[in-house]
């Protein structure tokens, strides 16, 4: 077993946290952070699985938003895996963070370019 299935199946995160309710969940939305590994999210229940396909779950009493994984989301919503995979086809693609990092890039590149090019033209 990895060491992330061990920390699964011992229950840590917010697992292992007595305040936190395991039932009442809801479903209200998922969403996919796309191809990139480097845009996955920890799960905020179990804290060891680094997901692309993020379900939020909401409890009313306890009055707390998770992004969760599959697994974890099943678990408390009683949603059966299928259905949230299922959802996980139509998700909303978030935009990705390298991709944003990249049109930052360009942007500073392009004012350096400008700026350059300005200082050509005045010699
Ligand atoms: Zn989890």
């Amino acid at each position: 077993m990895t060491n992330r299935a061990i920390q699964h199946a011992r229950g840590n995160g917010l697992w292992a946290d007595p305040n936190v309710p395991r039932w009442g969940w809801i479903l209200n939305n998922c969403y996919d952070l796309g191809r990139e590994p480097e845009d996955r999210h920890t799960c905020e229940m179990c804290e060891a699985q680094a997901v692309r396909y993020l379900h939020e779950v909401y409890q009313d009493a306890f009055d707390r938003t998770l992004l969760v994984g599959r697994c974890c989301a099943a678990k408390l919503t009683g949603v059966s895996e299928n259905a949230l995979r299922r959802a996980e086809v139509t998700a909303p693609v978030l935009p990705s963070r390298r991709a944003a990092a990249r049109r930052a890039e360009l942007a500073r590149l392009t004012l350096q370019l400008a700026a350059l090019e300005r200082q050509a033209v005045s010699r």
